[in-house]
């Protein structure tokens, strides 16, 4: 499989070398040369494959001749060796629980994918890589965890200094080996600013060989579609599902309209933003606004220009009108978010993470109009990582999942330091 730039300035490249520079030279987000069609008979059997057979079978073309076929198998098999239970929340409504992995977000997906084949490619290489990543709580432990003792690696988090929660925070610092946590006194954009700075600074680079982990990497992005492939293994209503997505950079959902571009079944996407509404306003207006990102209790989605929407845009051949047929996005308040985190609690006893109950309000406001229908939200963390606003509205303790007990026996280790770049620019070449 060859990737191209969206930018079109650019070399194409593989799998290895799409993963390796992460972004293309020409600044461009790499996008697969065509996209694979899974066989009617493979989409018809996929509730008796198993989730190990799926994997290996959606993820080879996308890797092509990069890895090994016996790798690859290793490879996806680790990525995926935690539960993806699909729940029925109510009549028409179901979660897709995806906090089920070690950091307790579906961001482990990703992170365990690209870092197992990062260290694949590593192996071939002398010199050391740096993942050098900003996180405003969920990336940085999903990487973290990832890399973890990965050969040949290590791992730079920079996180805002009293700004993650405090499980977000011990998944951060508490791991050591390969891992080293900067706390950064200032904001997550400061974190984001100064690792921006480092990726051109000449000194940094002679030292270093830095490579980010964002979602635009195609190692985060593609394997997100296995879970989706999970959810239709569970799906047992005659309709194909309709399927929301709490989004923030967008990767999440256009990994899934890749999968069902590819063949999977799936009725209608919904993209569930918080305030931060410059998709819902682009498919109102036609017109794209990107936009300062705002706060909000949903704060994993606090993304004012989502890098990863153009890349919907080139599934639907840049033709906004199709992609409407097919996708719809909308905001949700923060206000409303709190209201679905009680009545669902209150109603179904369910508990919501703020990112689910955004998806999950976005959901059954489409199907009060489409009332055949039923569909699946993402529930994309688990409700512990967020514990002030629910405990708070809830007026209950969140129990720790049996696994995050341990995290509090750590102890926590983070380097603090100011938010300027010339400072952690000193810590990284006297080290
Ligand atoms: C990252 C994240 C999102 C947003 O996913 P995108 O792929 O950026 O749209 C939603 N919910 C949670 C909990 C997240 O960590």
């Amino acid at each position: 499989m060859k990737y191209y730039s969206l930018h079109k300035a650019a070399p194409d490249v593989d799998f290895r070398e799409a993963v390796v520079n992460g972004q293309a030279p020409d600044k461009g987000l790499y996008f697969p040369e065509s996209i694979p069609q899974l066989p009617k008979d493979f989409v018809e059997r996929l509730s008796s494959l198993s989730k190990e057979e799926i994997s290996f079978k959606v993820m080879k073309p996308y890797v092509g001749e990069s890895i090994p076929d016996d790798v690859l198998q290793k490879i996806v098999s680790e990525t995926i060796n935690f539960p993806f239970p699909l729940i029925r929340v109510d009549e028409n409504i179901f979660s897709l629980e995806l906090f089920h992995g070690p950091t307790y977000a579906f961001k482990d997906v990703g992170a365990r994918f690209m870092s197992r084949c990062l260290g694949y490619f590593n192996q071939s290489s002398s010199k050391k890589t740096t993942i050098l990543v900003a996180t405003s709580g969920d990336t940085g432990g999903a990487v973290a965890n990832g890399f973890l003792g990965v050969e040949g690696v290590e791992v730079i988090i920079l996180y805002p200094s009293k700004k993650v929660s405090p499980v977000q925070e011990l998944q951060l610092t508490t791991l050591g080996e390969n891992i080293t946590a900067l706390e950064v006194q200032g904001s997550f954009d400061d974190c984001q600013a100064i690792v921006k700075q480092a990726f051109i600074d000449e000194d940094l680079k002679q030292k270093y060989q830095l490579t980010s982990a964002n979602s635009i990497n195609v190692g985060r992005w593609l394997p997100q579609q296995l879970y989706y492939f999970f959810a239709l293994q569970n799906w047992q209503e005659k309709e194909p599902p309709v399927i929301c997505v709490p989004s923030g950079n967008f990767g999440n959902i256009c990994a899934g309209v890749l999968a069902n571009v590819s063949g999977m079944p799936v009725k209608h996407f919904i993209a569930a933003c918080n305030a931060n509404d410059t998709i819902p306003l682009f498919l109102e207006t036609n017109s794209y606004q990107p936009k300062n990102s705002v706060s909000t209790i949903s704060n994993a989605m606090d993304v004012g220009n989502p890098s990863n929407f153009v890349r919907i845009l080139e599934l639907f051949h840049q033709q906004t009108n199709d992609l409407k047929k097919h996708f719809t996005a909308v905001s949700v308040s923060d206000d409303e978010t709190r209201k679905t985190i009680s009545d669902v609690y209150d109603d179904a006893g369910y508990l919501l993470d703020p990112h689910g109950a955004v998806a999950y309000k976005a959901l059954s406001d489409y199907l009060k109009i489409n009332k055949s229908d039923k569909g699946i939200f993402l529930e994309t963390a688990h409700p512990v990582k967020f514990p002030d606003v629910i405990e708070e509205l809830l007026q209950i303790k969140i129990p720790l999942p049996e696994n995050a007990k341990t995290l509090f026996a750590k102890e926590k280790q983070s380097i603090l330091i100011d938010a300027s770049f010339d400072k952690v620019k000193d810590w990284m070449m006297n080290r």
